[in-house]
């Protein structure tokens, strides 16, 4: 048992990625789908607007109109692109997003404390948030019966509203949940990078009691939260996430040889 996720930003090769899957036996695929979101929501009048913590973490602001677009993208269209591409590949896929049955529920943040130039503000009522509990239930009930689920965000809030929650971290999540042994985390880039700019600087290997450190020295902007989601994954008792490049072929038999960065 595996989860991968597999992100939303520009370049990945989801035909080549789909095709590596196709040929695993269960699984949980997460996705994301934000490069198309930031496009479509900027066609649509509503350009993305990014934050950044205190804690040096980036995170999109999500009001109303944007969580609506939010789900028109990532539970609409990528979600269903890639069921529609699994069942092709014979391959039974079910798309749920995390408000479907409960399946991820969570914290609504009360409110963001965020940097913006160089001053610190507070932001309310952003609908975006944690997650906290996994329906383990309704997983096994699709696995069991053959079901390959493909998850995305948002998730719901204890309160039944939707809350956008980070793709990685929600795939963490459901690593631990399900126990998996291995957790996969397919991008546009070979895995942590020494120099961002630089793909040939890859770190292949990080011993867990050093993920905070290479989340300080070496990633950043949203690859911070990559690293933050391996090391929810691996305190939950997954013993392995590995980074890796969903561009090109064979990806993921090729993070299961261990290449890319491996976190353990
Ligand atoms: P996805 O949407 O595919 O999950 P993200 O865009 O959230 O991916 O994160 C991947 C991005 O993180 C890369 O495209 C890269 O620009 C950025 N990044 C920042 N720091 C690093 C680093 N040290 N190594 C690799 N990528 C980095």
């Amino acid at each position: 048992m595996f989860v991968v996720k597999v992100g939303g930003s520009e370049g990945i090769d989801y035909d080549l990625f789909l095709k590596d899957l196709a040929g695993h036996r269960d699984f949980v695929l997460v996705h994301g789908g934000s490069n198309e979101l930031n496009e479509i929501s900027t066609k649509l009048g509503k350009p993305p607007v990014f934050v950044t913590s205190v804690s040096g973490f980036t995170s999109r602001l999500t009001d109303r109109e944007t969580l609506d677009i939010f789900n028109m993208i990532y539970a609409g269209k990528m979600n269903k692109m890639l069921v529609e591409k699994l069942q092709q590949l014979g391959v039974n896929a079910v798309g749920l997003s995390g408000i479907d049955g409960r399946l991820l529920e969570g914290r609504q943040k009360r409110s963001l404390k965020v940097i913006e130039n160089g001053r610190k503000k507070i932001i309310r009522g952003d609908l975006s948030g944690t997650i906290e509990k996994v329906n383990v239930d309704l997983l096994r009930l699709l696995l069991d019966n053959h079901y390959t689920p493909v998850i995305t965000p948002p998730a719901i809030s204890y309160e039944s509203v939707a809350i956008n929650v980070d793709g990685d971290r929600c795939a963490a999540e459901i690593a631990v949940a399900l126990r998996a042994e291995t957790l996969i985390i397919l991008s546009n880039i070979p895995g942590l990078l020494k120099d961002p700019a630089d793909e040939s600087s890859l770190i292949t290997r990080i011993p867990r009691a050093e993920i905070d450190r290479h989340i300080e020295e070496y990633a950043k902007g949203r690859m911070k939260k990559k690293l933050l989601a391996a090391k929810e994954a691996l305190e939950g008792g997954v013993k392995r996430v590995i980074l890796g490049d969903a561009r090109v072929e064979n990806q993921l038999s090729k993070a299961f040889q261990q290449q890319g960065t491996v976190i353990e």
